[in-house]
């Protein structure tokens, strides 16, 4: 079945002129592979031509067999006072060997005149001479309409004349761009409508996110009729960004009722975010609508009450409709309830009325009143629980350590040692680091994996440092909190103390005794 609204995404072009934003063929390829899987229409791999790595891409790209998605090659339209088959852009994009390819072209006359310094009738002729050539050469042709919107708001008779030779010309879809992201929903939604009503065509929308309203104005033009909607994986893309499509997918599904990418996809648009960051090498945004970490997190005591009763009452969807989860946060905020929840998603059964819970609930409360933290420490947190509840002993004790740093000339050297105990044996080890943190952390490891091989997995990915209680300078406690993974999975442990290496060491404990507790 034809979906309503076909989903085009142009991570690997639009998305990688982003800042921080860098693809390998490699990873142009991966992520191509996810998005196929995940049931996109049509990836657009790059500009064959502006550079050898994209167009590596499109030849890798032809010998493969793609499930669902039709890749799209990406280009101007041809050059002012050129012959088209002259043109070196068009030798350049049939060698991309692509299905389908989609062409840029003028609609605001300030940029015809001004920028390409073209006669308003070139500029037509030009639109209507690469679509022409593409379609002879056997290509679905899609024509991206650059400043679709300020073009028609400053010259409407011009804009419309540009699409109109755009579909006279066989265009397959005439894609309505908000290139420099400065329109309103409201201004998208009546300019889409009068190019449906001009055109027989289908709309496609294309919008940036330098208003905030990227994904409004995508919604505004499928509202008013664009059955194609333009975006990238996270909103990568130039300045703030380009149209989300990690939000455009369950709100076309969810609220919109509108057919795209399979159903059974929606439950994988959390791992899709999380993998394109990863190969990004960004970090997931936490607070990513429907995807981020803190997307279903309730914190206050109210809240979490009333979620226990009805989890709708405070979320507008189940989070695992989208692969997401729901999280309680402690804090001291905190009611009983959370505490129950928290120790539910930990692998704890708790009951309310059990002498455990009032113990855990005040030792958190007493803990916190000394600058503890357990909202991002889950770690930490799972460990006072399993203390509490079956009296467990830890696995290790840190029965001393030393940390020593020097500076000879340009050079520091910080050495740290550590003894530990395990069962009624020691280990004493020495390590060096580029801090005192990293010298102990090493230490730590290389006494404990003496005893337990398998936390050689567990890496660090976050160290954070926040001082308390600033007023008392140099005195003052400091809570350090730690993030560590074992590859697949993540969490958090604290530590406090007036000395930033003894709050270090208690977070480091706590991450290697949780990687031993839920091994
Ligand atoms: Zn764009």
């Amino acid at each position: 079945m034809k979906p309503q609204v076909e989903i085009y995404d142009t991570t690997l072009r639009d998305g990688s002129q982003g800042e921080g934003i860098n693809f390998s063929v490699a990873d142009k390829l991966r992520i191509a592979e996810k998005l196929d899987a995940f049931g996109v229409h049509y990836i657009e791999g790059g500009w064959p031509g502006s550079n050898p790595k994209d167009l590596e891409f499109f030849q890798q790209a032809a010998r493969r067999k793609w499930k669902n998605a039709k890749i799209a090659a990406f280009s101007m339209t041809r050059r002012k006072g050129v012959a088209i088959e002259s043109d070196e852009l068009m030798r350049q994009i049939l060698e991309a060997e692509t299905p389908v390819v989609t062409i840029v072209g003028k609609t605001w006359l300030l940029h015809v005149t001004e920028v390409l310094r073209a006669k308003p009738d070139e500029n037509l002729a030009m639109i209507g001479d690469t679509i022409r050539f593409l379609k002879n050469h056997g290509k679905t042709v899609i024509y991206d309409a650059e400043h679709s919107f300020d073009g028609y708001k400053d010259e409407p008779e011009y804009a419309l004349a540009t699409w109109q030779a755009a579909e006279k010309a066989g265009a397959e879809c005439i894609v309505l761009c908000d290139t420099n992201g400065g329109c309103l929903p409201e201004e998208i939604a009546r300019i889409t409508a009068v190019a449906k009503s001009r055109l027989t065509t289908r709309i496609g929308i294309h919008t940036h996110n330098d208003c905030g309203v990227g994904v409004a104005n995508a919604l505004a033009g499928i509202e008013a009729g664009a059955t194609q909607v333009q975006g990238t994986i996270n909103g990568y893309g130039e300045r703030t960004g380009n149209c989300n499509l990690v939000s455009v997918i369950p709100l076309l599904h969810f609220k919109m009722k509108k057919s795209s990418v399979p159903e059974t996809s929606l439950p994988k648009l959390k791992e899709l975010s999380e993998f394109v960051d990863e190969i990004a090498n960004v970090r997931h945004d936490p607070r990513q609508p429907w995807v981020g970490q803190t997307a279903f997190a309730h914190k206050g005591g109210m809240h979490v009450h009333a979620i226990d009763r009805v989890a709708r009452s405070y979320e507008h969807i189940d989070p695992a409709a989208v692969g997401n989860f729901r999280r309680v946060l402690i804090s001291d905020m905190s009611g009983r309830t959370n505490i129950l929840m928290k120790a539910a998603e930990l692998g704890f059964t708790l009951k309310p009325d059990m002498p455990e819970v009032k113990a855990i609930t005040a030792r958190i409360k007493e803990l916190e009143g000394q600058g503890y933290e357990y909202e991002a420490a889950e770690g930490s947190l799972a460990l006072l629980i399993s203390q509490t509840l079956k009296h467990r002993e830890p696995s290790f004790h840190v029965d001393a350590y030393h940390v020593s740093m020097r500076r000879d000339g340009a050079e520091h050297i910080c050495e740290a040692t550590v003894k530990v105990l395990v069962g009624g044996k020691a280990a004493h080890t020495v390590a060096e680091g580029d801090g005192p943190v990293n010298a102990l952390d090493g230490a730590l490891r290389l006494a404990l994996g003496k005893f337990f091989p398998q936390l050689q997995k567990i890496t660090l990915t976050d160290y954070k440092v926040r001082i308390l209680n600033g007023d008392t300078g140099t005195a003052a406690k400091t809570r350090v909190l730690i993030e560590s993974t074992d590859g697949k999975r993540e969490w958090g442990t604290v530590g406090v103390s007036e000395n930033i290496i003894e709050a270090s060491l208690q977070a480091l404990v706590d991450s290697m005794e949780y990687a031993l507790l839920r091994k």
